[in-house]
């Protein structure tokens, strides 16, 4: 049977771990970090997302602050809530919570965001300095499954790791880390996406196979070589549940090591953006 690579075991590790690390900051006289988030609208699946960042702060004693703007909110409106936290030096860290409402420019608010306080590290100057393995935040999913990695011992050097899916936020820099020099990283990375022929040909070399495509239960058995590692990104809504991008009960009988979708690496997203949150308390490096 293949090792379960759960969210919910590894992120209450790492969250016990950023919160001894808290206390210790707090008993040396150094400042406690603190996460603000900016959400616009009602949007269901991003008041939950922002809810549950702001419950993972209390439970490491981390500050938090939620600026929640009406649907009606301007563009202008929101450049100054980002402009305000910019300034403010009690502010470790903000996102700005995404999607965006319809006709915001997210790249003009992406761009106002100070690269120092992005811990969400989507803005260019962090995605270039993880690109030249310069001090950064790395984007809270790949960071969060190099985390579900190090928490189960699994080592990625000299292993073929195929990612499938390119977005910037998700397969791109999954992509980057995993080749690049350095902790967690030392593989061969292949990156895939829709317009890869024959899939499943260079999904059946992987020793360890990323899905983070969007479409439910995409990847199959014939996908996956035996005994490799599967972990399951995607975040499907099937009905009222929610899937992955791994069709788990096929998969898991045939590889190693699987992480499960929920209870997998949407949990580890947040440990990331936590992780980020602490190091900016004390300044991006
Ligand atoms: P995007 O829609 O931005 O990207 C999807 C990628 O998958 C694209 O690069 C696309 O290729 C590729 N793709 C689509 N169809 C195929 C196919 N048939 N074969 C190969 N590649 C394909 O999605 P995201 O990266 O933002 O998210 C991916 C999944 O991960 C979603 O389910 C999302 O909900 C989930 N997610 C989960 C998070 C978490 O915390 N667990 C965080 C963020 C996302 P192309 O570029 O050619 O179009």
């Amino acid at each position: 049977m293949a090792q379960l690579l759960s969210g919910k075991i590894a992120s209450a590790a790492w969250k016990e771990k950023i919160k001894t690390d808290v206390e210790k900051r707090l008993a040396i006289g150094k400042s406690r970090p603190h996460l603000a988030a900016i959400l616009i609208g009602n949007d269901p699946a991003s008041s939950a997302y922002v809810r549950g960042k702001v419950r993972d702060c209390e439970e490491v004693g981390f500050e938090s602050t939620l600026i929640h703007l009406p649907e009606s909110a301007s563009e202008e409106e929101v450049l100054q809530e980002v402009r305000k936290l910019n300034g403010n030096p009690s502010v470790s860290g903000y996102i700005v919570q995404l999607p965006l409402p319809k006709g915001m420019d997210d790249k003009r608010i992406l761009l106002a965001i100070d690269p120092e306080k992005d811990v969400d590290g989507f803005h260019p100057d962090n995605v270039g300095r993880m690109a030249l393995g310069l001090p950064t935040y790395l984007p809270a999913t790949p960071y969060g499954v190099l985390l579900l990695m190090e928490h189960y011992g699994l080592s990625t050097e000299g292993k073929h790791a195929v990612i499938v899916g390119r977005s910037h936020i998700v397969g791109s820099p999954m992509s980057i880390l995993l080749g690049r020099n350095g902790k967690l990283g030392n593989a061969t990375a292949t990156l895939t996406h829709s317009k890869t022929p024959n899939l499943a040909e260079i999904t059946k070399q992987a020793d360890i196979l990323i899905a983070a495509i969007g479409k439910p239960f995409y990847i199959q058995s014939e996908h996956v070589k035996a005994g490799a590692i599967v972990i399951d990104v995607g975040i499907n809504r099937v009905g009222e549940k929610l899937v992955g991008d791994v069709d788990f009960d096929r998969v898991e009988p045939i590889v190693s090591a699987i992480s499960p979708v929920p209870g997998g690496v949407g949990l580890m997203t947040r440990v990331g953006l936590l992780m980020n949150t602490l190091r900016a308390a004390d300044g991006r490096g």
